[in-house]
């Protein structure tokens, strides 16, 4: 089978996310190494999305796939209800890096979402889950409905009990202020809010670690801490997804750990197990695990604490300590930074650039001075589609979205195939300032 057939056959019988049917363009992949993958004609792409921002050991890692065989030709399969060895020793590595007490496993992230909620109201008693307007957790009912992202609007109503507050999103902030003048109102709104909701009647608040897929949103050092001694002041649980952001990502297990605080509740998925197998996992607190000692946990999946995705989540573990992946981040991080604020200088169309580790976006504006968006919320431009097309042209994998594009490449990517793809990425945004300063047409 040739690729062009086997994308036809994926188009006749398979329906893809999150598009039109006709329109989805998917690429054959056929393989992978390190921070590359092949597709179907035998081209090399530079996966600077990380697939889906999760296959952050890359392509085809020899350890992990080792052990998911050792793990199937021991043991495939155990109902939810039996021990087994892999089960038991990924919930004791995840409580060793988490600082939490002990895990409950989903098959990805919107389940693993979907149970954190569920566990809040149990423990809490109570309904309302406060989230944030710029956010995704995921696209089953109750997690898609906890999203802020216009992805939620498919769902609504919803689940009841969702509310939601503004974003620590700086550059646009909702509050019109600047970060060195602020109040941090992106906060004290939503004690607000909690006041106005009533305090007895709000289980959690759920916010992504670090915001990924709406724009990398890396809060002021001490809205952690101030969220976490709202969550205290009214007995609300703090859930940290940590999904997108967590697992190496920033160069730490949990995005939050930068900033010296414990949430109550951890979700994760993608980076547990490089998305080698299938694994979400929530992680509770000590205090949350001594609840349901004496009371019923309300829940279970057929496939949770897959052993063959535990055994893949403890290689994935393995490798992030054995080879220092996180300091891989962590010096990389910095020269993704200081890349990523030259593009800002240089480039008219580039109004502003975070980052963390290696997970960063760089946001892509009309005019800099009114900061005018180069696409519309929840929409494309020509511009956009130029970007998104060069890169492509090059065989560079990269996630664009409304006016912004990511770069989040494997985190064992070298410094040389970082470059090679940023020297891309700067070709594009010359690109686009041309079609930005070209006189419009009458
Ligand atoms: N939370 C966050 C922050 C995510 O980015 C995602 C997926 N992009 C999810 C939850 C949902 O995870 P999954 O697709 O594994 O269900």
């Amino acid at each position: 089978m040739d690729s062009k057939e086997v994308i036809q056959q994926n188009r006749d019988y398979t329906l893809f996310s999150w598009s039109v049917q006709s329109q989805a363009n998917p690429i054959h992949i056929a393989g992978g190494k390190g921070a590359y993958f092949f597709d179907g004609d035998g081209n090399h792409w530079l996966d600077f999305s990380s697939q889906l921002i999760n296959i952050n050991v890359g392509h085809q890692h020899p350890k992990v796939l080792e052990a998911i065989k050792k793990q199937v030709d021991e043991l495939c399969f155990a109902a939810p209800a039996f021990a087994s060895k892999p089960r038991g020793e990924l919930g004791k590595r995840l409580a060793e890096v988490t600082g939490l007490a002990k895990s409950f496993f989903t098959l990805g992230g919107s389940e693993a979402n979907e149970n954190a909620i569920k566990i809040a109201r149990l423990y809490t008693g109570r309904d309302k889950i406060i989230t944030r307007y710029r956010s995704y957790h995921g696209a089953t009912m109750g997690s898609m409905t906890a999203s802020g992202d216009p992805r939620r609007w498919a769902v609504e109503p919803g689940i009841p009990g969702v509310v939601r507050a503004f974003d620590p999103y700086c550059y646009r902030c909702p509050f019109g202020k600047q970060p060195d003048w602020c109040h941090r109102e992106c906060v004290s709104h939503i004690e607000e809010i909690i006041q106005m909701e009533g305090p007895h009647t709000i289980a959690a608040i759920l916010v992504e670690g670090i915001t990924g897929s709406n724009g990398l949103l890396v809060p002021p050092d001490d809205y952690y801490p101030k969220l976490r001694a709202l969550c205290d002041k009214y007995g609300i649980l703090l859930i940290d997804d940590e999904v997108m952001s967590g697992f190496g990502r920033t160069g730490t297990y949990l995005a939050t750990q930068h900033y010296g605080i414990q949430p109550d509740i951890v979700t994760c998925a993608k980076g547990l197990t490089s998305g080698y197998m299938p694994l979400g996992a929530v992680i509770v607190s000590e205090k949350i695990a001594q609840h349901f000692e004496n009371t019923m946990l309300w829940g279970g999946l057929t496939y949770s604490s897959h052993p063959v995705s535990c055994a893949a989540a403890i290689a994935n573990l393995d490798v992030y300590e054995e080879e220092r992946i996180f300091d891989n981040v962590n010096s990389l991080g910095h020269h993704l930074g200081q890349r990523l604020e030259a593009m800002k200088a240089k480039f008219d169309c580039v109004g502003d650039v975070r980052y963390i580790g290696l997970f960063s976006v760089i946001e892509l504006v009309r005019n800099k001075e009114t900061r005018e968006p180069l696409a519309p919320f929840n929409g494309s431009s020509p511009e956009m589609q130029k970007l998104a097309a060069y890169l492509k042209s090059k065989y560079i994998y990269a996630f664009v979205r409304f006016n912004m594009v990511w770069v989040c490449p494997p985190l064992v990517i070298s410094q040389e195939d970082l470059d090679k793809g940023l020297d891309v990425y700067e070709e594009a945004l010359a690109l686009v300032d041309d079609l930005i300063k070209a006189p419009a047409a009458d």
